[in-house]
């Protein structure tokens, strides 16, 4: 019988092959008593199964050390949790007092800390629940004999390009050797838009979906399976007319996935010759490789408060100066812009860092990027240090976030200029022209753009929060998601008068939201005048594929005439026909 399930798409594509349904070892595990002499050779039991989950863990660090940035640090956090004494210490005494097996006093200690970090109202704190029942699912396919490897493996005489795993919830480890074994695509019962497994399945181009409800128990191992990774639906047992429909989608798909590949080395130039510069937007210096393999012209954003999230203590300058330099290094001559610290937002310091209690109730109005900086000039200063000496090895630009007020602008130029003069009385070379801009992501800022120019070399356009506070919605917040426009006419309105005041001042102005990624904008932007583009790298070829094929001489005067336009539904009406 063919059914259909409908989830969260995380990957784009389609994939069909057949069911290999993944044990969930949770669900396995049997209650028993051990004796009292047992007692400390179940410890020692649970001891060798952690230490043998932490050693392939290691192992897989090492073999994913070019891999995309989100695959170490998903490791890190799940070594990290087995260093956690909640996790270490508490089922040991869980053993100890209730004389229980290791996999069941385990299990009590999960389902304890699920509940503590339920309780989180952070959406990216509470969904690191999964993180928590994954490593312990880890360490209970440990304990029962089969590590979590030997499940996957497909024993079926079929090939893994054929199989679509279905599993209640996937580790991140789990997803890190689909690299090595291929499988077409992963359908979980579980999982979120941020969660760790949705956010690497992107990250990894594997067509998914996650949070289909009760697919493990609905489908049967071998079943046929449709995943149209886009829209997030999985169609079990199709018959032939659909499972025909998907193939040639399927084909469609890949084809032109081959055909942008071809664009790489082609000149970004809109059919009347004007030329479109196509950034990459970074997180760490291994992200490097991948902006240079998608053809980016340099970084248009190196969103530097990555480089110590997640482990609750500031890099000092040496470390910061590596990073910086790893990457100017790496993209050859190209320019670099780095954006100093963004911390204080949904991007907060770990919470035993220093910083974390000068963050007041929201987060997101409040002490955060710049505003955290000039509060903190050692921190400010340590890191424009760093940047600085790093200039030396190629272009670099420095970009301040979340600027509303002149004097942020005034306090932040005399603090570089503070570290150039101690750089300089320590003999230690940099670029002394190294240029200076502005992301405009306030409303303030867009609309008074005047003050901004006379004082900076060149804007950035944060999309992402010029939505967040021209709407007044907590980016963050999924109960408020659906009110999240990009296509608002105010949010319009701001785009289109801060690229032409720059464009009339002749300062250089980007976008670098991620409004500046999505191909269907692409058209809109250029035709407002836009020229520079930042993006996640993977989605700067399918911008130049429509960057080739736009004429800004017919655009920019229907552009004009669709901003006039406040209607929400005319807009987007207006919006399909430029697309068309
Ligand atoms: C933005 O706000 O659009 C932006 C690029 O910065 P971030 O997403 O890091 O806040
Ligand atoms: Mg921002």
């Amino acid at each position: 019988m063919s059914f259909t399930l409908h989830g969260l798409g995380v990957s784009g594509g389609i994939a069909i092959g057949r069911a290999l349904l993944m044990s969930h070892a949770t669900l396995e595990v049997s209650h028993l008593t051990v004796g009292p002499r047992m007692v400390d050779k179940e410890i020692a039991r649970f001891d060798q199964a952690v230490a043998a989950v932490k050693k392939e863990l290691a192992m897989m660090k090492e073999s994913t050390e070019h891999a995309p940035a989100e695959l170490s640090a998903f490791i890190d956090i799940h070594t990290m949790f087995l260093e956690d004494p909640e996790l270490i210490e508490k089922p040991r005494e869980i053993i100890r007092a209730r004389r229980c097996n290791a996999e069941w006093a385990l299990v009590q200690q999960m389902e304890q800390l699920v509940e503590q970090f339920e309780q989180f109202d952070d959406p990216y704190l509470r969904e690191r629940k999964l993180d928590v029942r994954q490593v312990v699912e880890r360490v209970i396919k440990e304990l029962l004999g089969h590590p979590s490897r030997a499940v996957m493996k497909a024993d079926k005489g079929l090939k893994e390009e054929t199989l679509v795993v279905v599993a209640h919830d996937l580790s991140p480890a789990d997803v890190i050797s689909f690299k090595e074994q291929r499988f077409a695509s992963f359908i979980t019962d579980v999982g979120g838009a941020t969660s760790h497994t949705a956010i690497l399945a992107r990250s990894m181009a594997i067509p998914s979906a996650v949070g289909l409800g009760n697919a493990r128990s609905l489908i049967r191992d071998g079943e046929i399976l449709i995943v149209d990774g886009l829209r997030g639906v999985v169609i079990v047992n199709p018959d032939e007319r659909v499972l025909e429909e998907y193939q040639l989608r399927k084909n469609q798909i890949e084809l032109e996935r081959t055909k942008l590949k071809r664009l790489k080395s082609a000149k970004s130039q809109t059919i009347d010759g004007i030329d479109v510069a196509l950034y990459a937007n970074i997180e760490l210096p291994i992200d490097t490789p991948e902006a240079l393999e998608s053809g980016a012209e340099g970084i248009g954003l190196f969103r530097t408060e990555f480089l110590f999230l997640d482990r609750g203590d500031m890099p000092d300058e040496q470390e910061q100066y590596e990073a910086y330099k790893k990457v100017i290094k790496g993209m050859g001559g190209r320019p670099v812009t780095i954006r100093t610290f963004d911390l204080g937002n949904d991007k907060d310091l770990h919470p035993d860092a220093s910083a974390h209690d000068r963050v007041k109730t929201n987060p997101a109005l409040g002490r955060r990027a710049i505003r955290l900086l000039l509060a903190e000039p050692q921190m400010f200063q340590t890191q424009l240090r760093a940047i600085l000496r790093a200039s030396k090895f190629g272009p670099v630009k420095l970009l301040i976030p979340m600027l509303a007020h002149a004097h942020e602008i005034d306090q932040t130029l005399a603090a570089l200029e503070q570290a150039k003069s101690s750089l300089r009385g320590e003999k230690i070379a940099f670029d002394e022209n190294i240029q200076v801009g502005g992301m405009i992501e306030i409303p303030a800022a867009a609309l008074a753009i005047g003050m901004f120019m006379r004082r900076l070399d060149f804007l950035s356009i944060g999309t992402n929060d010029l939505i967040q506070y021209t709407l007044a919605i907590d980016r963050s917040d999924e109960q408020v998601a659906s009110l999240y426009d990009p296509l608002h006419p105010a949010v319009l309105m701001l785009l289109a008068h801060t690229i032409s005041s720059a464009e009339k001042a002749n300062v250089p102005v980007s976008v670098c939201g991620e409004m500046a990624g999505d191909p269907l904008l692409t058209r809109l932007f250029l035709g407002m005048g836009l020229r520079i583009f930042s993006m996640h790298p993977s989605q700067i070829l399918k911008v130049k594929n429509r960057v080739l094929k736009a004429d800004v001489g017919e655009l920019a005067p229907t552009v004009r005439r669709m901003l006039r336009q406040e209607e929400p539904g005319k807009l987007r009406e207006a919006l399909e026909k430029l697309n068309a």
